[in-house]
């Protein structure tokens, strides 16, 4: 290996003073010798041209219809309608009706055996599920087959597990589900999203009403095919599709016992307002400006991947994305110097190559918003470091980035970027490194890089952070609860946790 070539740096085309390219290694070393051959999972799975709405078991049409796009190729995916006021009381009502003629009293082992029943039938239909999840949201094929497919399964399967033992979960109280559930999720994990909300409400004995992100239905469609097939009875759960005004009918529906959404603080704080008075229960999941913190004591090997998994996974739409690295002074060369060499590996492009390591941005509006706050990093006077790769000349992608030169007062340091760009501080002490972690309206995730166990532990307590990795990053089971602190909501998904908001418990 040619070191000097590994670090050569060129200024990026047109960029001003304080911005430089990393080359793709790959290119300087093997190009020639071993070109690149692609190698893409293909789709063998017919796509129709529209999906209704899925109400009382069944597909219905609507009205509205707007196309979803794969992002990867700007081409036209498939399409759904949008649903109405009319809809949304409909799958209402038809929410409540399962809900008192069936679910509600149909005793946990019975609900269990149904709740199994589809999460082994997702297992079976994976690679068609992983398929289309990546063809409509751009996430990498070897994330959606290795990380958001297997988790949605186990979501099932650990809520199944719950359903016929729920007056154990909260030992001396009685507890009784609550009715029906409206939700309402994000595009960047559709269906894990989908499982997150729905396993739980259901094992705990609630029908409910789901929403998705307006550019990744297609997922839903299948979710709701394979319920059919599992004998879930109908209405038990009913998707409604449309943009955030279809969102804001379902949260606001008098008919809805319990809100779960997940999605931006902007969005959460409209709907707490909405609420407020109702009486009705509600948890956010909402945006995160994550600390990952590396200790001149951590395995910087280690820490790298950390950092990469961190940031660069699902192109850093990622709520709980570890956006912010704080590195300790005295190690900040060496391990920026290792970050460089492991971001020139990075593969940017087509989300089903099985190699690609960095799919396409969900949406031409997210794109834009990166472009935007990295263009004020930029203008703020930070310095930017971007890999040098080639990217598909149509779709929607970013190539991976951060910032060194950051400061507290910069948009890029406390604005939730949503994209793959970390801002880059460093810090002497660990009070300094406490200080500047919880600096920040959010407070989802952090992660903790050291040798020492007690420092992992004293620095894990003193985060304001509902999720904190300690010499990992990004690691999800769904036995383990997820959530946040301030501006990143309240109520946790997952484990014993996640039943909670789903269950009323006295005594
Ligand atoms: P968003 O605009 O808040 O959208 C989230 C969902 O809410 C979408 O289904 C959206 O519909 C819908 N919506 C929009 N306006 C609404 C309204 N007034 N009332 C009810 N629903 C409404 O968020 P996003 O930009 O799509 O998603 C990214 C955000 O989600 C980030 O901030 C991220 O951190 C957060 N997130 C958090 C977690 C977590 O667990 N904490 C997980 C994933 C993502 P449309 O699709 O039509 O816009
Ligand atoms: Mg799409």
């Amino acid at each position: 290996m040619d070191a000097t070539k590994l670090h050569a740096i060129d200024p990026a085309p047109g960029a001003s003073g304080g911005a430089r390219s990393i080359p793709d290694v790959r290119e300087l070393l093997f190009g020639d010798l071993w070109p690149y051959a692609p190698a893409p999972e293909r789709n063998v799975w017919p796509i129709a041209e529209r999906y209704g709405h899925f109400l009382d078991g069944e597909f219905v049409d609507g009205d509205g219809w707007f196309a979803s796009v794969n992002p990867a190729t700007e081409e036209v995916v498939t399409h759904v309608p949008t649903a109405d006021a009319k809809v949304v009381d409909r799958a209402v009502k038809a929410a409540r009706s399962a809900y008192e003629t069936c679910w509600r009293d149909m005793p946990g082992a019975e609900r269990g055996k149904i709740l199994y029943r589809i999460g082994r039938m997702i297992q079976e239909r994976s690679r068609e599920l992983a398929v289309l999840e990546s063809i409509d949201n751009g996430k990498p094929i070897k994330e959606s087959r290795d990380v958001d497919v297997p988790l949605v399964a186990a979501h099932f399967l650990y809520y199944a597990g719950w359903a016929d033992k729920l007056r154990y979960a909260f030992p001396g109280a009685s507890v009784a589900p609550i009715g029906v559930a409206g939700q309402v999720i994000p595009w960047n994990f559709p269906l894990l999203m989908a499982a997150w909300k729905i396993a739980p409400a259901l094992a705990a004995g609630n029908t409910v009403v789901i929403k998705p992100a307006e550019t990744t239905p297609l997922t839903m469609t299948r979710l709701c095919e394979i319920f059919v097939e599992a004998g879930l009875p109908p209405g038990v759960v009913n998707v409604v599709h449309g943009a955030g005004a279809t969102g804001k009918l379902l949260v606001e529906h008098p008919g809805i016992d319990k809100v779960a959404f997940t999605g931006s603080t902007e969005v959460g704080k409209l709907i707490q307002r909405a609420l407020a008075g109702t009486g009705r229960r509600l948890t956010l999941e909402l945006g995160g400006k994550g600390a990952n913190i590396v200790f001149d004591d951590a395995p910087l090997d280690q820490a790298v991947e950390g950092i990469v998994a961190g940031i660069w996974f699902n192109q850093g739409h990622v709520c709980c994305a570890g956006s912010r690295l704080l590195v300790q002074e005295n190690v900040a060369d060496a391990l920026l110097a290792k970050l460089d060499e492991r971001m020139a590996t990075l593969r940017v492009g087509d989300p089903l190559d099985k190699n690609t390591d960095i799919g396409a941005i969900n949406s031409r509006a997210q794109l834009e918003k990166i472009d935007e706050l990295v263009a004020a990093g930029r203008d703020e006077g930070a310095d930017m470091h971007q890999l040098a790769c080639p990217i598909p000349e149509r779709g929607f992608f970013f190539r991976p980035t951060y910032f060194t030169g950051v400061t507290q007062s910069h948009r890029i340091a406390r604005e939730e970027i949503f994209g793959p760009v970390l801002a880059v501080q460093t810090f002497r002490t660990p009070d300094e490194a406490v200080q500047l972690a919880n600096n920040t309206p959010y407070g989802l995730s952090a992660g903790i890089w050291s040798d020492k166990g007690s420092k992992l532990f004293s620095i894990a307590g003193a985060m304001r952070a509902g999720v904190v990795w300690g010499n990992t990053f990004n690691a999800f089971d769904p036995g383990s609860p997820f959530g946040g602190y301030k501006e990143s909501g309240f109520g946790r998904e997952g484990g014993r946790h996640g039943l909670l908001p789903y269950l009323e418990v006295t005594g």
